[in-house]
């Protein structure tokens, strides 16, 4: 079994005690390359130069084996909640990041209408403006959207055509927001909110509408920690930052417990989910990770 998590935010502070050994423990489950979630345009070049440095050491001569395996990318763009921090220099910061071929889309951006930590009409223009720099350097979009989807249909609605490729990550609407989101070409990118018994039990009958060729998966640890998941399976994290994880800090390790919770509820074979969510991310990406 070998998966891509789309979305982990590895710059967290969660991982801050711990942070290579999390990396290290994903690939050791199989789990390959991750893909850091950019939230800001300092945390992107952080997570830039973490991926550029950790890949540098993985490929260099290792006769003893002691170097650590497999490949960190990224992604560039500033979450919704960060949208007022946005200046002059931001489209160009992002701009200078995704010039490195370890970045991959430009996100997460979005809209977030839930926490509302940036006013609204601000998160609508920085979204459009980061729609446009995806256009410009023709990259795929990592989305997020948060109680927000009329203002955000509309928006990509009118960018459609010049989008190359988008996932509304973590995807946690209904039936309606589902369809939209596929007809107008969404990949749909699914957490351990789907093993959530308390609030993810609504996306349970909606799996089976998602076409094969559209599904890809993420932890967004250290956030979501699947939930029928054993607390027995995660450490408890070490250090401040750890007391917001009381229900278990996430790891990029855990997405082949997502994927088999998956794969049962739609009663296919978990080896053709992962092969079918792995070719689906090497296309969306347009990438086909074996470099
Ligand atoms: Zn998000």
């Amino acid at each position: 079994m070998r998966l891509i998590d789309i979305g982990v935010n590895l710059m967290s502070p969660a991982y801050n005690m711990d942070r290579e050994a999390a990396v290290q423990s994903a690939f050791n489950a199989g789990v390959s390359p991750l893909v850091i979630t950019g939230v800001t345009a300092a945390e992107s070049s952080r997570a830039l130069s973490y991926a550029r440095n950790w890949n540098t050491r993985s490929t260099a001569q290792d006769p003893a084996g002691v170097l650590p395996s497999g490949r960190l990318y990224t992604t560039a763009g500033v979450h919704p909640h960060d949208a007022k921090s946005c200046n002059g220099g931001t489209i160009a910061d992002l701009t200078a990041l995704a010039g490195d071929r370890l970045v991959l889309a430009i996100g997460e951006c979005g809209l977030d209408y839930n926490r509302n930590f940036s006013p609204q009409p601000v998160q609508r223009e920085w979204f459009e403006k980061q729609i446009e720099l995806a256009a410009d350097l023709s990259l795929p979009l990592f989305l997020h959207e948060r109680d927000a989807f009329t203002d955000f249909s509309l928006i990509l609605e009118r960018h459609r055509d010049s989008i190359k490729a988008m996932v509304v990550h973590c995807f946690t609407g209904g039936e309606r927001e589902l369809e939209k989101y596929l007809s107008l070409g969404a990949y749909i990118g699914l957490t351990g909110w789907v093993c959530d018994e308390r609030r993810g039990s609504h996306l349970l009958p909606l799996l089976k509408m998602i076409p094969s060729d559209r599904l890809l998966l993420e932890t967004d640890a250290p956030f979501l920690f699947p939930r029928n998941l054993s607390r027995q399976d995660t450490q408890p994290p070490p250090g401040p930052g750890g007391s917001r994880f009381r229900g278990g800090r996430n790891e990029p390790r855990f997405l082949p417990h997502i994927a088999c919770f998956i794969a049962a509820h739609l009663g296919k074979d978990t080896e053709v989910l992962c092969r079918e969510a792995y070719e689906n991310t090497c296309r969306f990406f347009g990438r086909d990770f074996e470099e």
